[in-house]
């Protein structure tokens, strides 16, 4: 029996009875019935009514080469015939994350030819916890193991993910994080910046932070910084420019290692592979996952950098640590079509020097200027609108990030998938997008914004 046999209301009321969603209050979503998507095309998602919707946001950060890929599709198909799955514990390998390893390790930043799979970008990061732990532990330096990350930062989900990440709502739920974590502030300069402070200046204060949080434990307690090169979830936060190399400039100052978490950020986002390039830093641990396989298949893969390779590999000893899943060959197989799509169709190039200008600009003069409309801000193919009361003072409106539902909500009916965090519309979409699809995603936002304030200013 398919799907099809079912009314969108027979669904709705199984996925109630039976579903537990990520991140979601249970009754409200009861209540209201979920939206269901059936099917995707190129940038649009459809749902079980017929809806066509131009999905602002890849899926979840992650459909970056868009739907419908077939070259994906057969990838999967080919290699679930041949070998759906095999373990690379004990001595095994088999040859999908063999080649997508070599592929990793050429496209990474310089210095990083490493690769340990996981399947999500949460387990990913424990990875990352544990092994920068484990290396300080192989240099003799085990109390070396404090983790400064930052406040709103998301790091994933699992009990390790929770704890670094900043995230106050998921902290009060978690009984007890993983010891030895703590969070500075982030660079997020449109709350955070004194009045009459330069970009630049409040990025090397918030820079400063980190090295305050190395100082008051000592860096011989410090093992690692970790942070987002940009914060997706907490509300796509672009640094000034003057942040990421002054943080590399302490943690090489202090022997601290760096941590990007590059999660969203990575294959193409900001207009290079990665971040670490956009911003100009070189990272000794880069966890990505997601547009691995533009979200075609759960994957996710720790690049880990020479020097904690070196140690791992020369000091003997096991790790011990890994996933059934880790380096899934099916998985694996898909990421290689995948990243042969972006290289073919030249999709990191292309944000960079093409959809991307446009992107900001389209933002700038269709957006910006709109009533309820703070600021917008952008990096490649990644943006942020803010929802704010009064634009002058950056007053918001009540009832924490309501407002920004009521446009999302808009947008929606109107045929434009994107997200609301806080009070700050956020848009990720993928990087298939051309100058006529951010036309028509401003458009439909503005249509949206214009409806939205109606609502909002006769409350
Ligand atoms: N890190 C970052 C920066 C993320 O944005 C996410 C997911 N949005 C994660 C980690 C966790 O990834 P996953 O949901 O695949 O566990």
């Amino acid at each position: 029996m398919t799907y099809q046999n079912y009314s969108l209301k027979q669904l709705q009321h199984i996925d109630a009875a039976h579903h537990l969603h990520p991140f979601t209050d249970h009754k409200e979503l009861r209540a209201a019935g979920s939206r269901i998507i059936t099917r995707a095309e190129g940038p649009f998602i459809y749902d079980l009514e017929g809806a066509e919707i131009l999905d602002g946001m890849a899926g979840l950060w992650c459909v970056n080469v868009g739907y419908g890929r077939d070259e994906l599709a057969d990838a999967a198909y080919r290699q679930m015939k041949e070998l759906p799955y095999y373990n690379s514990f004990f001595k095994c390998s088999t040859p999908t994350p063999v080649l997508l390893s070599k592929r990793l390790a050429e496209i990474a930043p310089k210095g990083i030819d490493q690769v340990f799979y996981g399947s999500s970008g949460s387990e990913a990061n424990d990875t990352a916890l544990r092994l920068v732990r484990h290396y300080w532990a192989l240099e003799g330096k085990p109390e070396k193991n404090r983790i400064i990350s930052r406040q709103n930062a998301y790091h994933g989900s699992t009990v390790a993910g929770t704890s670094l990440g900043g995230m106050e709502p998921m902290h009060q739920q978690l009984g007890g994080a993983v010891p030895n974590i703590v969070h500075v502030m982030m660079p997020y300069a449109y709350e955070l910046a004194l009045p009459g402070e330069s970009d630049h200046d409040f990025g090397l204060r918030a820079a400063r932070a980190v090295e305050d949080a190395i100082l008051e434990a000592g860096a011989d307690k410090v093992a690692a910084f970790i942070g987002e090169p940009v914060m997706g979830a907490g509300g796509v936060k672009i640094p000034p420019a003057s942040y990421w190399p002054e943080v590399e400039r302490i943690c090489r100052k202090y022997d601290v290692l760096l941590m990007l978490d590059e999660v969203i950020t990575g294959y193409g986002r900001t207009g290079e592979w990665f971040a670490a390039t956009t911003y100009g830093i070189s990272p000794d641990t880069i966890t990505t996952a997601k547009a691995l396989t533009s979200g075609y298949q759960p994957l996710s893969a720790l690049l880990v950098g020479d020097r904690i390779a070196r140690t791992l590999v020369e000091k003997s000893g096991e790790f011990n640590h890994g996933y059934t899943y880790s380096g899934h060959p099916v998985a694996c197989a898909v990421a290689l079509a995948n990243l042969d799509i972006i290289e073919k169709e030249g999709l990191v190039e292309r944000v960079k020097t093409d959809t991307g200008p446009y992107f900001a600009q389209a933002l700038q003069e269709q957006i910006a200027g709109k009533g309820l409309v703070g600021e917008v801000r952008s990096v490649g193919l990644m943006g942020a609108i803010e929802i704010v009361k009064d634009k002058a003072t950056k007053e918001r409106f009540e009832g924490n990030g309501k407002a920004a539902v009521v446009v999302r909500d808009h947008a929606i009916a109107n045929g434009m998938m994107l997200r609301a965090t806080g009070d700050t519309m956020i848009l990720s979409p993928p990087l298939i997008w051309t100058r006529a699809t951010i036309d028509m995603a401003c458009e439909r936002i503005a249509k949206a914004l214009d409806l939205a304030e109606a609502d909002l200013r006769a409350m």
